[in-house]
């Protein structure tokens, strides 16, 4: 069931691949740093025969739509693009409704694929549109942020946000390739890229203890892209998630759920923050790690030394770490109980909270006292 390992050089570059087997079927995801002008090859060898129609933003398509299509138009395969605004609010039902009608005037037929350019938005909204368009046809992510690179790409979680929610309107779809081109991070602002490294933390807090204490040591090469660190740092990540996938694809048995850790206080704050530039979600990814340590060492889970490191990490590679670092105005521990009672973790009104024994001992605790919680928060808050 584990993710297995294979290295091949593709013209004396590194492409690093990591397959994903489920039930009834089989994909790869491909990480190195000349992906795009390999596409064409990469996709023609996995889906022989489907044409594909490019969904990515208006900011990713400036930089790098043109050299997809000409890997594509060099195997005769490209059948159109379609570039929509970029940001959350393209993950909606107008966007969505548009974005399908584009996809069936460009003709994509049911053997034909759909290849999602860009960030997590691009893959939540591409792949949800690959999954109802005719039914399902295939889908191929190309991820461009280190968040969509390390996680969202990889799983097949697909969807769109509405008024009630985030991601709640959604399919399981997953793609036929990953294709995860390093060299597009060069181009990413530098707190996206940091946001996403939130999430690369979060598998070597959850899981992995040594790689954990190798991002100590080694996060300075992963953030300047010199060196081999950043290529190892994304690989590794991508085999955890891999490896949970694989392990419980559709979250039933409960294993996924360790992808949360962080995620139930932090989705709080994101929503709290109004899911805008004042807070991105690996930054809110990042102080919700540290609330899940804090609150395990209250809880006399976590040794307090473990939840020190969290938080001097997060210092040193200049993510906020405490509900004070994001700006403007504080919540009330009323307000952020509320807004975590909604997570769509919530079930029959018990908060399941993702905490830790220490540093790569994540567990899932179900039926947090609401009161032990808000305790907490007054304290996190700074109104107790
Ligand atoms: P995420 O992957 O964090 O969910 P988005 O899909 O919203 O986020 O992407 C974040 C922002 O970065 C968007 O404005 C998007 O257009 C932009 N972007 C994505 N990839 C790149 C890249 N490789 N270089 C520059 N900007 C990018
Ligand atoms: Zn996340």
């Amino acid at each position: 069931m584990m993710a297995k390992e294979a290295t091949v050089t593709a013209s004396s570059r590194e492409v690093i691949t990591v397959d994903v087997t489920l039930p009834g079927r089989r994909y790869s995801i491909l990480i190195g740093d000349c992906l795009i002008a390999a596409a064409g090859e990469h996709i023609t060898a996995v889906l022989p025969g489907a044409r594909c129609a490019v969904v990515t933003d208006a900011n990713v398509a400036a930089l790098y739509l043109a050299p997809l299509k000409a890997s594509l138009e060099a195997r005769g395969v490209l059948l159109g693009d379609a570039i929509v605004a970029p940001g959350e609010t393209s993950k909606s039902f107008p966007v969505l409704a548009r974005l399908s009608e584009t996809l069936l005037k460009l003709g994509v037929e049911r053997g034909d694929c759909v290849i999602a350019l860009g960030g997590g938005v691009i893959g939540d909204l591409a792949g949800f549109a690959a999954s109802i368009l005719r039914r399902g046809v295939r889908l191929v992510q190309m991820p461009t942020t280190l968040l969509a690179q390390v996680d969202s790409s990889v799983g097949g979680k697909t969807g769109i946000d509405t008024p009630q929610g985030k991601n709640l309107i959604g399919a399981f779809h997953q793609p036929s390739l990953v294709l995860a081109d390093i060299s597009t991070l060069s181009t990413l602002p530098a707190r996206e890229f940091g946001a996403g490294y939130a999430e690369v933390m979060k598998y070597g807090l959850l899981g992995d203890a040594p790689f954990f204490s190798w991002l100590e040591k080694h996060w300075q090469q992963v953030f300047s892209g010199q060196g081999p660190e950043r290529l190892k740092a994304i690989e590794t990540s991508v085999r955890a998630k891999a490896a949970i996938v694989e392990a419980d694809e559709r979250e039933e048995s409960g294993t996924r759920a360790l992808l949360n850790l962080g995620h139930t206080f932090g989705h709080a704050l994101e929503a709290y923050a109004g899911y805008s530039d004042r807070l991105l979600h690996g930054e809110a990814i990042a102080i919700g790690q540290n609330l899940a340590f804090k609150f395990s060492v209250a809880q006399g889970f976590c040794p307090p030394d473990d939840a020190l490191r969290v938080e001097r990490h997060l210092a040193k590679v200049g993510l906020p770490s405490k509900i004070a670092d994001i700006p403007g105005k504080a919540p009330t521990p009323g307000q952020l109980l509320r807004l975590m009672a909604q997570d769509k973790k919530v079930q029959g009104g018990k908060l399941a909270l993702v905490l830790v024994r220490g540093i790569g001992q994540a567990f899932v605790e179900r039926d947090v006292p609401p009161d032990t919680i808000t305790a907490f928060l007054k304290t996190e808050c700074g109104s107790a």
